[in-house]
């Protein structure tokens, strides 16, 4: 992972390592069954380098302490790497250009489950695996099984945290999905 990050840090593969302060490699245990995949950085990301350090962060970290999960037991990425401006949605280049590390850092953390957050990150893990995305509202709160990267995974998408911020019914929708992450955890007795 240290080899791939200091690759990312140097990357100029799309036109937003232009405008960022740090890249967002992601973080946590690289051990970890949990993995956690989000859309990009944001403003307090791209100046800390960190993922999920403001405002959403502290909310996603408010639901995982929810079910007894903590950061330390999780890794955390994101499919880029980089800012975009203004927190605008990723583009299909960007997402082209970037996920080569996405896919390996999936590959070395090799998690259980991967739980999408949000749109993007949920299309490109199903698209990974051949299934079509249409909408958050039919996948979010799913389990699919995945076999991509050489792995067998199981993939739950929920909504990205970020909308439970501006919209509170998707805190609820957030806190139900993932008890039935919960107890998927529990039932494959994968923690
Ligand atoms: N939103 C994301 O998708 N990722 C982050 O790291 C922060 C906010």
């Amino acid at each position: 992972m240290a080899v791939l990050a200091d690759e990312v840090r140097r990357c100029t593969r799309c036109e937003l390592y232009k405008g960022r302060r740090n890249v967002v490699v992601g973080e946590g245990d690289l051990d970890a069954r949990v993995m956690l995949v989000g859309e990009a950085p944001g403003y307090w990301e791209d100046v800390k380098g960190r993922p999920f350090v403001g405002a959403a962060g502290k909310l996603l970290d408010e639901l995982l302490a929810g079910i007894g999960l903590s950061r330390g037991e999780i890794y955390i990425a994101n499919v880029l790497k980089c800012r975009p401006p203004k927190n605008r949605d990723p583009r299909p280049e960007e997402v082209e250009a970037c996920t080569p590390y996405l896919d390996r850092q999936i590959r070395i953390i090799s998690p259980r489950v991967i739980v999408s957050l949000g749109r993007h990150s949920t299309r490109y893990l199903l698209g990974k695996a051949g299934l079509e995305f249409s909408q958050m509202r039919t996948t979010h709160g799913q389990v699919y099984q995945l076999e991509i990267l050489d792995l067998k995974l199981l993939l739950m998408p929920t909504y990205h945290p970020a909308a439970a911020l501006y919209n509170p019914k998707y805190r609820q929708i957030i806190e139900e999905d993932l008890q039935v992450l919960k107890e998927l955890l529990r039932r494959e007795a994968i923690l």
